[in-house]
């Protein structure tokens, strides 16, 4: 990275910080309907290297882009032909919009590990990354909290996604060997074990790009609001999540609606599922996990609509195998990543099978890792 950088702007970075992926272990897709989530950081990493420059630019490459983009400081309106440095760029809007004193050039080179638009949220490490950097170099007192809030803030103001709170919460607040619990109504949140005895989390890459899934995503979005608004008054409830199970048959009659009843049916049984999955995980019943893992995949599949043929193969093929507690899609959907809980000893075991069936199937490759639980952004 170093020599790249150098041979880019003539200068050493000054700095080089990196932040983690995440993985979410379950409760999809209700983040944005006020339910629980449990995420962990994962041992896959997105660098920044950087130096400040005197002509109040605002340099960006990325090493897995092509081409170099760069703004004025004082010019950093969205622009739509930003694609990618929207992301780092917004994060500077924002600050800026907000008071904090952010008042130099810079130079900025990125070079990840984590795989683009696969569901290990490598938007949110780019966005928590920038903001980390920026805070440490402009000293500007931000606590990991308050990070993770302005990158939610570009996400959905600067870049026009309407995300929930997850995915850059997990990365800001992440901690080795821990989940962040996390009530997304709320935004307050505990940390759960996440050392597995003999257990561990493999991500299933089916490096199926997805497709249109930023407008699927604001489709949901739209149709979890609308649900709401027609179920909110009658039983007293600000999200879907907080709705009760039970009350389920009586909601499809007032729904009167079989798509949006679906999508409702997911959420309120993802929720009642995380809250299952922190027990048995606190219990260490790996075997109750893995099937809760497996009803979420089969609720996001037939329910909830955002999973695809690679997600189902590929979570099949683990899921069949003797040696795998549970599997299921991970992140937006459509495409890109699932999650595995599998026993340690047959590890490299399951990753071979998943690896040849998936090629047997589909012609080319997926991608398996054996993943570690990771600490925060740092600077290295
Ligand atoms: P996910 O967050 O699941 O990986 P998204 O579609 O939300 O998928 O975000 C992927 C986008 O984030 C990329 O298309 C790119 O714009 C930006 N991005 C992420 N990592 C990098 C990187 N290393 N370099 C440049 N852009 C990146
Ligand atoms: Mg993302």
């Amino acid at each position: 990275m170093n020599k790249k950088f150098l041979s880019l702007w003539v200068v050493d970075p000054i700095k080089t910080y990196a932040a983690p992926a995440r993985v979410n272990l379950i409760g999809e897709h209700i983040d944005y309907n006020g339910g629980h989530v449990l995420p962990c950081a994962i041992s896959l990493y997105i660098k920044a290297a950087v130096s400040f420059n005197e002509e109040k630019k605002i340099n960006l490459v990325s090493e897995d882009m092509k081409g170099q983009i760069s703004v004025d400081l004082s010019n950093t309106q969205y622009d739509k032909s930003y694609s990618w440095a929207s992301y780092p760029i917004g994060v500077i809007h924002i600050l800026r919009e907000m008071g904090y004193k952010v008042d130099k050039g810079l130079n900025m080179l990125f070079s990840s590990e984590i795989p683009l638009g696969s569901g290990l949220s490598s938007s949110a490490a780019i966005l928590v990354l920038t903001t980390y950097v920026l805070n440490d170099l402009f000293d500007l007192g931000l606590s990991n909290l308050e990070i993770a809030k302005i990158a939610i803030k570009v996400e959905r103001e600067y870049c026009g996604l309407s995300c929930g709170i997850m995915d850059q919460s997990a990365i800001a607040l992440a901690q080795k060997d821990k989940c962040l619990y996390l009530d997304c109504a709320s935004f307050e949140y505990e940390y759960k074990n996440a050392v597995l005895e003999k257990t561990k989390i493999m991500i299933l890459n089916t490096k199926y790009e997805r497709k249109l899934t930023d407008s699927k995503y604001n489709e949901r979005v739209s149709e979890c609001q609308k649900a709401l608004s027609i179920i909110k008054t009658k039983y007293g409830v600000d999200n879907l999540c907080e709705l009760d199970p039970k009350d389920l048959p009586d909601i499809g009659i007032l729904l009167n609606d079989d798509l949006l009843y679906k999508r409702v049916k997911h959420c309120v049984r993802e929720e009642a599922r995380v809250k299952a999955f922190v027990t048995a995980l606190d219990e260490k019943d790996y075997s109750l996990c893995g099937k809760i893992l497996n009803e979420s995949h089969f609720s996001l599949r037939d329910d909830y609509e955002v999973s695809g043929t690679n997600l189902d193969v590929i979570t099949e093929i683990a899921r069949n195998n003797p040696y795998v507690y549970g599997a299921r899609m991970t992140g937006a959907g459509f495409g890109g990543c699932a999650v595995a809980l599998v026993d340690e000893e047959h590890a490299y075991q399951v990753k071979d099978e998943v690896l040849t069936k998936y090629k047997e199937r589909f012609g080319y490759d997926a991608e398996v890792y054996l993943i570690d639980t990771s600490d925060g952004p740092k600077v290295l």
